[in-house]
């Protein structure tokens, strides 16, 4: 096994979005590098690719006829929240946020 700066404790939880497809490209190639060097992983990631390369072989089932209509029934539109709510909530949300990383650093100063 070649060493990398990655262990496979940190590269594993990656292997369903990379199989998918979904892994952004820096996360992809430190997860390629590893793989490059560890033979638990390739093996590890090859027997998840073999399972997801299964499923899509499956046929997917139709849904009843009566099931989209009986949803779309129970389904409401929920009511748009006023845009100015919007901005005070997302407002709060972002100061809290700052406020809870800066704690203990001493007053925060907007640059
Ligand atoms: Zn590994």
């Amino acid at each position: 096994m070649r060493p990398t700066f990655m262990h496979c404790f940190d590269v594993q939880p990656d292997f369903e979005a990379y199989v998918g497809g979904e892994r952004g490209p820096l996360r992809a190639v430190f997860l390629e590098q590893h793989l490059a060097g560890c033979d638990a992983c390739r093996a590890g990631l090859a027997r998840l690719q073999a399972v997801v390369d299964a499923l899509e072989t499956w046929p997917l089932a139709a849904e009843p006829a009566h099931l989209k209509a009986r949803v779309k029934a129970q389904v409401r539109p929920r009511p748009a929240l006023p845009r100015l709510l919007t901005t005070a909530v997302a407002c709060v949300a972002t100061f809290s946020t700052c406020s809870l990383t800066h704690c203990g650093r001493g007053p925060i100063t907007l640059v």
